[in-house]
């Protein structure tokens, strides 16, 4: 098997979880981050991290450090989908909400 220089192992697995994911309904256009709230990029409804509903937790890495796949659900329109928090958006301040929402997915 070759080697590629930055690639990692982890990186195929990753994209592999994540299509487990989609193909398990969790394929809508997803969630994202708003002044620390998650919202629903379906309907565009928001919801504090604390009230988020959080099915499953993804881990990856890569050059730039630890990110984050969340499978959410909409409390609203009930859209299943994605919320990805990449080591950048974690450098950028939003460390409470990933730690919040990874204790949510424990408890799932
Ligand atoms: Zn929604």
């Amino acid at each position: 098997m070759a080697e590629t220089a930055g690639d990692t192992m982890g990186t195929s697995l990753f994209t592999e979880a994540v299509s487990q994911l989609e193909a398990a309904g969790y394929d809508s256009m997803g969630f994202a981050v708003e002044d620390a709230r998650i919202v629903c990029v379906e309907c565009d409804a928001s919801v504090d991290p604390s009230a988020s509903q959080v099915a499953a937790m993804l881990r990856y890495e890569t050059d730039a450090g630890e990110g984050h796949v969340f499978a959410m659900g909409c409390t609203n329109c009930e859209a299943r989908g994605l919320l990805f928090i990449g080591a950048e958006a974690l450098a950028g301040g939003v460390g409470d909400i990933v730690g919040l929402l990874e204790s949510r997915a424990r408890d799932a």
